[in-house]
């Protein structure tokens, strides 16, 4: 997976508005900085033509005034245009649009910065690995737009169970993750299963009246040191996780603990 690098400064809180404002004041201000050299160029342009700028100024006070005073505005209002249009791509460059929670590109960057960052926390951080089960089946049973329906419902139960700092995202088709800094794995694990559960009891009523349950797996794993491990290599240890979790008969959490223990031949012996 090709992981973005970034410097930009991204949100530690997973819900708070990321600042999408940056492009507006950035653009609006080198905008201004181009309108004073435009000004300052025609001064100089003036003294090389042999006119005496002030005595211009002098003459024609309001004139000056006018013409500087709309070349500054309008040119900081075009750069401060430019740059809301710039902080809408990027706004939708981070966001799944389907649930409006994070994407993966969001995730990584996040991650990358907690790695950067968070060198001499001492608390862990964790990751869980969500797959919805069957869902294959919704889509082929009730249709693809109660499917996308169903997902939203998924999106906004994940979003409601996260706290303060952590990242919610939408990383494929069925796939959700939930990136927890300053979490340990039974922490997390405590917190996925409440939202397993949570799924596994609710209920969904479509559009179309037609009630819907789904379940869920879930594949947990954390990291004490973040010099030890990186985001890939957690990744890579919920993954394991999850797919122990699908192979032990779905709707429940396996944490990486556990998957390091057990073999999948010992799986597949005692299925
Ligand atoms: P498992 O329990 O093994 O995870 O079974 P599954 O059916 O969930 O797994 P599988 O990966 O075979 O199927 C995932 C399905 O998710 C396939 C596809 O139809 C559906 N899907 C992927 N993206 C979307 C989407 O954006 N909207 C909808 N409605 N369905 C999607
Ligand atoms: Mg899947
Ligand atoms: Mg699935």
């Amino acid at each position: 997976m090709n992981m973005p690098t970034t410097t930009k400064k991204f949100p530690t809180d997973g819900f708070a508005e990321y600042d999408y404002s940056l492009n507006r004041y950035r653009r609006a201000f080198q905008f201004f900085l181009f309108a004073v050299a435009v000004d300052v160029l025609f001064i100089l342009v003036e003294l090389a033509a042999g006119i005496s700028p002030l005595e211009d100024i002098r003459r024609n006070p309001w004139l000056y005034g006018y013409v500087f005073f709309i070349t500054i505005a309008s040119f900081s209002f075009f750069g401060a245009m430019i740059g809301w249009r710039e902080d809408q791509l990027e706004a939708l460059a981070l966001r799944d649009s389907l649930t409006g929670l994070f994407n993966s590109r969001y995730l990584w960057a996040r991650m990358d910065e907690q790695w950067a960052t968070g060198k001499r926390e001492t608390g862990a951080s964790s990751l869980v690995l969500f797959d919805l089960d069957h869902f294959k089946r919704v889509n082929d049973s009730y249709g693809h737009p109660i499917g996308d329906e169903l997902l939203k419902h998924i999106g906004r139960i994940l979003q409601n169970a996260a706290r303060k700092g952590d990242t919610v995202s939408r990383i494929g088709g069925e796939e959700f993750v939930l990136f927890l800094p300053n979490t340990e794995e039974t922490d997390a694990a405590a917190i996925a299963e409440r939202i397993r559960h949570t799924i596994s009891r609710t209920t969904m009523i479509t559009h179309r009246k037609q009630p819907i349950k789904i379940t869920v797996s879930a594949g947990v794993a954390g990291t004490r040191k973040y010099t030890a491990i990186t985001p890939q290599m957690l990744y890579a240890q919920a993954d394991k996780a999850l797919y122990l979790a699908k192979a032990q008969g779905r709707n429940r959490v396996i944490t990486s603990t556990i998957s390091n223990r057990e073999s999948y031949n010992t799986l597949d012996t005692k299925a």
